[in-house]
């Protein structure tokens, strides 16, 4: 089908939610797309972090093919292994406590919003200024972003909004307080590191009133940052983290994880899932955690993350780059639109990046790029605006 073909059947058949650009991609590897007229694309934006693993990853791909033959859902009514084993290695592999698997990032954002009101009820959760938790209603109300929450009022309740001043933050937080959510690094809003002195200052206040601290690494976990959690830089160990982009190497999956606290909160029929942890998805999961907590693949993240942020902020069209690891953006000079540089650079240099907003541009390469395809990107990047 063309892709003429392809924008009728969205226009009169598909949900209009989405701004697609124009290119069809029919295959991948790596770090590589191949739209359908065979032209390559060098992918610097990992389906939004998921592909941490890359395209087509071999373990994944083969977890899949042969958990596919075998048994594809028996629900949660029974045993199946995959799930359970990654549970037992998602917890060991941070908060110890207990995970609830789920099919979605906003999912865990709900799980977790319902664990900490279970764990106190009626509690506020506090959240802070450019958040983004997800499309849910749970998860909408902590996200507060006036375009998106406003046209589906009213919200859930108990939502606190602060600044993102470590004050802020510890004012807001009481013996009514269920919990502090928040993104280590703000993904969505255009990758900005929450302060190690708000993440301290959030831990102080939820210890001293006993409420929860979550930490949403679903976009900054599973390695990006160049750690397996994004919490481990930060010298702040929260009580929970949500995950899930990157959980199942291509695959939509989700997590709750919790430490001892919270492991016992949820109680026999509090929460489920029809689909969660289903065998195939949970076979998948297990291989991309493993890849991406391998140390050799960390310490490269760190080190290709140092590389494409100087070349990054050498652009001549950029003004400032932030981010920590793999997870990075640059702040575009005056005047220049970063939706239509992210668009010049899928079709003049076949370079797919992403605009966070009017005059940002984020930067999530695979965990497996080169340093080869990082020099490439920045080419690239170089002979836009001339
Ligand atoms: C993407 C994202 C979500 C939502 O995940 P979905 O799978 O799209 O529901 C939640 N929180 C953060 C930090 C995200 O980046």
């Amino acid at each position: 089908m063309s892709l003429a073909e392809l924008q009728a059947l969205e226009r009169e058949h598909a949900a209009p939610t989405y701004v697609r650009s124009p290119v069809e991609f029919v295959r991948g590897s790596g770090c590589v797309l191949w739209d359908v007229d065979g032209e390559e694309y060098l992918d610097f934006l990992a389906g939004i972090s998921v592909l941490n693993v890359g395209h087509c990853h071999p373990r994944v791909v083969r977890a899949v093919r042969e958990q596919a033959g075998r048994l594809l859902h028996a629900t949660n009514l029974y045993y199946t292994a995959p799930g359970l084993e990654l549970s037992a290695r998602l917890a060991s592999s941070s908060l110890g406590g207990k995970v609830f698997l789920c099919n979605s990032g906003a999912e865990a954002v709900e799980a977790a919003i319902k664990l900490v009101r279970r764990a106190r009820p009626g509690g506020e959760i506090v959240v802070v200024q450019d958040a983004f938790h997800g499309r849910t209603y749970g998860a909408l109300s902590a996200t507060p972003q006036e375009s998106k929450q406003a046209p589906f009022a009213p919200l859930v309740p108990g939502f606190r909004v602060v600044s993102k001043h470590p004050e802020a933050v510890a004012a807001a937080v009481g013996p009514e307080t269920a919990a502090v959510l928040l993104e280590p690094i703000q993904g969505e809003s255009g990758i900005h590191v929450l302060s190690d002195e708000l993440l301290g200052a959030a831990r102080e206040a939820c210890d001293r009133y006993g409420a929860a601290l979550v930490f949403d690494e679903i976009q900054c976990g599973m390695g990006r940052t160049g750690t397996l959690w994004a919490y481990e830089q930060t010298g702040v160990v929260p009580d929970a983290i949500t995950t899930a982009k990157a959980l199942g190497g291509g695959l939509p999956i989700g997590a709750l994880i919790t430490g001892p606290r919270l492991a016992d909160v949820f109680k026999p029929g509090d929460h489920g899932s029809t689909f969660a942890g289903g065998p195939v998805i949970a076979g998948a999961a297990l291989e991309a955690l493993a890849i991406c907590s391998e140390p050799a693949l960390l310490d490269r993240v760190r080190v290709l993350g140092e590389r494409l942020a100087t070349g990054l902020a050498a652009l001549p069209f950029a003004a400032s780059v932030r981010g920590r690891g793999l997870m990075l953006a640059i702040d575009l000079r005056d005047g220049l639109s970063a939706p239509e540089l992210a668009l010049e650079a899928l079709q003049r240099q076949r370079l797919i990046v992403n605009a966070t907003g009017p005059g940002t541009i984020r930067f999530e390469p695979p965990l497996v790029v080169s340093e080869a395809q990082i020099d490439d990107a920045l080419g690239r990047l170089r002979s836009l605006v001339q």
